[in-house]
């Protein structure tokens, strides 16, 4: 519901204290001794007044606090001690004041005061009066007191609220309980109350309820702890703030300090006080070490006292520790260490911060409100920018199953483009590119696993079995297997499709001679030996016979074991076919023939006009050579010329130079042959272009049978059929595609009544869009089940 955040002040406090003297007609002047500022005591103790002490004891104490109350009243212990701790509540800080001190000393007056006198009334009415009069003060927020009223006897809980009529007893023990919000008493009343009149009521109640137990139940009332807390929550007025605060004021009566256990005390008393010396010590112990920053654990689960102020305690509230003493000389030791006790306090640190935390339920109003604002906001966005009305809402199981189905028909390539329509869609698509492409890869794999015997390569037992039976080779090959590629454990041995089977194939096989069947061991030609990078030659008509026989040779070297006979009569229900695939160059020469026929007719034209094309540019080239070579004789025959008539004087006409006509008809044909020089080259050059475009299409035209080969191939050997019958009627399987894929496109009749109906219901307005979404959504689970239902069958065929 609500988180806690402390905002962090980042300004370290100390522990306050101060020391309150019970008013004396007795006053220990010699001994007691306050300084000028009011905020150090000293004590001076006298030799004789102890019996027993050593020459060389100390005697005297000097205690620096932060004030010294003597004979102060009511109101300004009040002031010095309470006000600002109170103040401090209502801004968010914790705060906790203490009394301490022996038995008597004046702790329960200082706290509760005097019930029957206004004047003397302690600081928790007065702590109760000030919190209400601060939330007349802030009218801009709605502020909630609750109280509550613990006592802690014995290391046991009480509720000292728990006779009010409509609390009831309870049943179960009070226990400490701590949670990301701070820690609680369970089983403790926590009472809400409005107005100040209700709050004391129920301090004057518990306050009974004290004297009443010390009587009825023997409990000696300042043997006990007494917690009274105030706990403050104040929200802002304004809907807009979802921080409020929350903090709780612990007004701590303690019990007696005086050491009990010295003489003579036994049984309860005695139980009593080691429970009180423990509390109080543990109470000391946790609060300094809130104090050190280095420690890391905090013993606040010693005891009921410092566990029920965990979060009350040092840390990040404001602390007050008020020790009460007597001022007569007669109390003096257990005064001298009740001020020890006070200045060790004195050392400890806090560092007070905010308890400010978000109210959920605010927030989310306020962020929804932000949302609806910028829906309309992009409502008119799209608006301006003349798009069709956008959804930006999160996906619904329909508006997912239609991007599914979006995505299966793009992977099979019945659909073209997947239209972009916001993040969201975007988001969706990939992921159902995800979903899909898992449910493929599952998908085919047990079919494989129906199909076929899968054996773990790694799994040496298993392998060596399977050699015994001769289905593997040595190396942990299956037999006729072609590298990294196939993994399924053939028994039956290598027999073609029949019916499909072409001439061509024939004569290759014959080529082939039994060798060839007799494959086994390692693959005779690799996966990668068909890759476009090394198949140039292979793939050329005019090269086929050597790689042929070169193939053949290797399979002489590598064949070493005969493929069992199959006895399957599965096998001989459906159209025979191989269970060990056949070698690739023999399933290739097949493919070209069948579903390949086409690409290798292409690529077979494209190779010839490639194959002219180059004819053509070498062709040119000689030609241009000649050309070349042909202009070099006529320019030396010119230079020839040239130097002769230099010889013979020039003849000179009007400034024109005579030349003969032998040297005219060479120049002529100079020219000539520089515009043959200039078309041939112009011609080579275009043919180099196209030579280069030609080499492109069939470098592409390869590529793609050989892709489509690979395709071929697993679906025809590796596939079983059985899912390949299922997934046959009703479209043409475009070569290339993944066909598992037709399986997992269910209920696109539905998708598409949907996107109707979505144009059908977008007018009436979004009411209407619950009713027809359930529709739909039950038409789509009946077409599910029914297409499941139909593929089941299928598979059991
Ligand atoms: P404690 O709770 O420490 O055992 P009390 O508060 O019960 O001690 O005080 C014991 C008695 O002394 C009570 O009768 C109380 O009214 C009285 N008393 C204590 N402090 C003062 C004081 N400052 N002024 C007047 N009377 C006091
Ligand atoms: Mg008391």
């Amino acid at each position: 519901m609500m988180w806690r955040k402390n905002a962090r002040m980042g300004t370290r406090k100390k522990v306050h204290t101060f020391v309150r003297v019970k008013p004396t007609d007795d006053f220990a002047h010699e001994m007691i001794k306050y300084g000028d500022d009011n905020k150090s005591i000293d004590i001076h103790l006298k030799k004789d007044t102890r019996r027993g002490v050593v020459n060389n004891q100390q005697t005297d104490w000097s205690f620096k606090l932060d004030g010294v109350l003597h004979n102060a009243s009511q109101d300004l212990v009040y002031e010095t001690v309470a006000k600002d701790v109170v103040a401090q509540a209502l801004d968010g800080y914790n705060g906790t004041i203490m009394c301490y001190g022996q038995t008597g000393a004046g702790k329960t007056y200082t706290m509760t005061g005097t019930t029957e006198n206004y004047k003397h009334r302690g600081i928790l009415p007065r702590a109760l009066q000030q919190v209400f009069r601060m939330i007349e003060e802030r009218p801009t927020h709605a502020i909630t007191v609750r109280v509550s009223y613990l006592e802690i006897y014995n290391e046991s809980l009480f509720d000292l609220l728990s006779t009010l009529p409509y609390v009831g007893p309870s049943v179960t023990p009070m226990t400490i309980v701590e949670n990301p919000q701070g820690v609680f008493i369970k089983g403790l009343s926590v009472h809400l109350t409005s107005q100040e009149e209700d709050a004391f009521s129920l301090l004057f109640e518990g306050e009974t309820n004290r004297i009443i137990a010390s009587h009825t139940m023997n409990k000696n009332s300042s043997r006990s702890h007494c917690i009274f807390t105030i706990y403050v929550e104040a929200h802002s007025r304004t809907l807009s703030d979802e921080k409020y605060i929350t903090s709780k004021i612990n007004l701590v009566d303690l019990a007696g300090s005086e050491r009990l256990g010295k003489s003579g005390s036994e049984g309860r008393v005695l139980k009593e006080a080691t429970y009180i010396n423990k509390s109080l010590s543990f109470l000391e112990q946790a609060i300094i070490a809130l104090g050190d920053q280095k420690r890391e654990h905090i013993p606040f689960r010693q005891c009921k006292l410092t566990h029920a102020l965990k979060d009350s305690l040092g840390g990040n509230c404001n602390m007050v520790l008020l020790t009460n003493i007597y001022g007569e000389a007669a109390q003096l030791e257990e005064t001298l260490s009740s001020l020890r006790f006070a200045s060790r306090m004195k050392l400890v640190t806090t560092e007070p911060a905010i308890n400010e935390k978000y109210d959920a339920e605010r927030m989310v109003k306020n962020l929804e409100k932000e949302l609806a604002l910028l829906k309309q906001e992009l409502a008119i966005h799209d608006s301006l920018a003349n798009r069709t009305l956008v959804n930006y809402d999160p996906m619904d199981e329909i508006q997912i199953a239609e991007i599914n189905s979006q995505v299966r028909r793009y992977l099979e390539g019945t659909l073209d483009e997947i239209d972009i329509i916001n993040l969201r869609q975007i988001q969706e698509v990939f992921n159902q590119f995800r979903v899909v492409l898992s449910q493929q890869e599952q998908e085919v794999e047990s079919a494989l696993r129906r199909k076929y015997t899968l054996i773990d390569k790694n799994d040496f037992a298993a392998i060596s079995a399977v050699q015994k039976a001769g289905l593997v080779d040595v190396d942990g090959h299956l037999v006729g297997e072609p590298d990294g590629q196939g993994f399924g454990l053939g028994v039956t041995p290598f027999s073609a499709k029949p019916g499909k089977k072409s001439k061509s194939k024939k004569t290759f096989k014959e080529q082939l001679s039994s060798s060839a069947r007799k494959e086994g061991a390692s693959s005779p030609v690799s996966g990668k030996e068909l890759d476009v990078s090394t198949s140039k030659t292979q793939l050329t008509p005019s090269s086929k016979e050597g790689d042929v026989k070169d193939m053949t040779i290797r399979e002489q070297e590598t064949s070493s074991l005969e493929p069992l006979p199959s006895d399957s009569p599965k096998e001989e229900l459906r159209p025979p076919r191989p269970s060990t695939p056949p070698p690739k160059p023999v399933a290739f020469e097949d493919f070209k023939n069948e579903r390949g026929s086409e690409i290798n007719r292409i690529f077979k034209e494209n190779k010839s006009i490639l194959n002219e094309r180059r004819k053509r540019a070498s062709e040119t080239t000689q030609r241009i050579n000649a050309i070349k070579r042909e202009m070099d004789v006529t320019k030396e025959a010119l230079n020839f010329q040239k130097s002769l008539r230099e010889k013979q004087g020039e003849y000179e006409n009007k400034g024109l130079m005579i030349i003969d006509e032998e040297e005219f008809l060479l120049i002529l044909k100079l020219k000539d042959l520089k515009k043959q020089y200039r078309t041939e080259y112009q011609d080579l050059r275009d043919l180099r272009a196209e030579i280069q475009y030609c080499q492109h299409l069939v470098d592409q035209c390869r590529h793609r049978l050989l892709t489509e080969f690979d395709i071929w191939y697993n679906e025809s050997f590796f596939i079983p059929e059985d899912l390949q019958v299922a997934l046959k009627p009703g479209g043409s399987i475009r070569p290339g595609m993944v066909p598992v894929s037709r399986i997992m496109s269910l209920g696109e009749d539905a998708q598409d009544k949907f996107s109707q109906l979505q144009q059908v219901v977008l007018p009436e307005g979004p009411d209407s869009v619950a009713f027809y979404n359930a529709k739909v959504k039950t038409e789509q689970k009946h077409n599910y089940l029914k297409t499941m239902m139909g593929l089941q069958q299928a598979h059991r065929k």
